[in-house]
């Protein structure tokens, strides 16, 4: 101990700066974790989802966002109701990876089809990506050989309903039974795999719809950039690459389509292909890109 009085007096003042340091230290880290992510306004996330943490990905979040490759009120309308629902439930609605790695996933909805299937399926085995098919329930029964190829090939499939409604003119029992549930079963038949992954079409569900996906442990996977590439005005090969890079970024999920007439997506997949990879992206399919299952434990294995 000092017994020199000048000595003691020093230190102190040492105490009384180092105490002044660390308080500093303590607001600033605060200020800057409460100021990192942007919240929507007027909406209270629920406690228990703040300690959601992906396998594999960032320590760093991101706030889920549709980029705008629209401009029309009603897409901003869309945009401002998933976002609002993806900032509730980051659990199980999702529009994009929170990773910031350089990975994006290219999704196929409203398949299988006998003209557009074959042909994506071949430029992607012909350029050794893997992507994800949302199918539908009805054309997986005319179509069941397109389904399996899509798995040897070492695709994801994921559930997009059985005959393509709103989900949100449903009631939950029927969205269940008539489409998730039927579509899922079908599948499971067929190929042994009970999807875990559901996009409801047009990307449209309530919030209570969600919840009881959530507590089934599915996974709501919408996207972050739409191709457009459903839209005849706005579907030229050219013009959905474009609308695609420009938008691009670390966790994309791309809404692309291969149900009947898109004749042009095909058209527009190898050079998206090519340009994606020029910027250090590489497309996986959405198991891979999300760090989690794409597959429930089926009651046949
Ligand atoms: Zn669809």
């Amino acid at each position: 101990m000092p017994s020199n009085p000048q000595q003691t007096y020093w230190l102190h003042y040492l105490w009384i700066y180092g105490f002044v340091i660390l308080a500093f230290g303590v607001v600033w880290e605060m200020n800057r974790t409460t100021t990192k992510t942007k919240k929507p306004s007027g909406e209270a996330r629920p406690d228990s989802i703040d300690a959601m943490v992906f396998a594999g990905a960032s320590q760093k979040t991101k706030t889920p966002m549709l980029r705008n490759t629209n401009h029309t009120q009603e897409f901003e309308q869309f945009k401002t109701e998933v976002e609002r629902q993806a900032y509730l439930y980051p659990q199980f609605f999702l529009l994009e990876s929170p990773s910031f790695q350089k990975k994006v996933a290219l999704t196929f909805d409203d398949g299988p089809d006998t003209t557009v299937t074959p042909e994506v399926l071949r430029i992607l085995k012909a350029q050794k990506v893997k992507a994800t098919f949302f199918v539908v329930g009805f054309k997986i029964l005319r179509h069941k050989a397109l389904l399996q190829q899509m798995l040897d090939e070492g695709h994801c499939i994921g559930n997009h309903s059985f005959d393509h409604p709103n989900f949100k003119t449903q009631a939950w029992p029927t969205v269940w039974q008539e489409q998730v549930e039927k579509t899922e079963k079908l599948t499971e038949k067929l190929t042994g795999k009970k999807m875990r992954f559901v996009r409801p079409p047009y990307g449209q569900l309530t919030d209570a719809q969600i919840k009881e996906l959530g507590k089934k442990d599915y996974r709501v996977v919408n996207w972050s950039i739409d191709a457009y590439d459903w839209d005849n005005q706005k579907n030229d090969p050219e013009a959905v690459c474009d609308r695609i890079m420009n938008n691009i970024h670390p966790g994309a999920i791309i809404l692309m389509h291969n149900g009947e007439k898109r004749g042009n997506t095909v058209l527009a997949l190898p050079a998206l292909i090519r340009r994606l990879r020029a910027e250090g992206y590489e497309p996986v399919a959405l198991d891979e890109l999300l760090a989690t299952m794409a597959y429930h434990r089926s009651a046949q294995e």
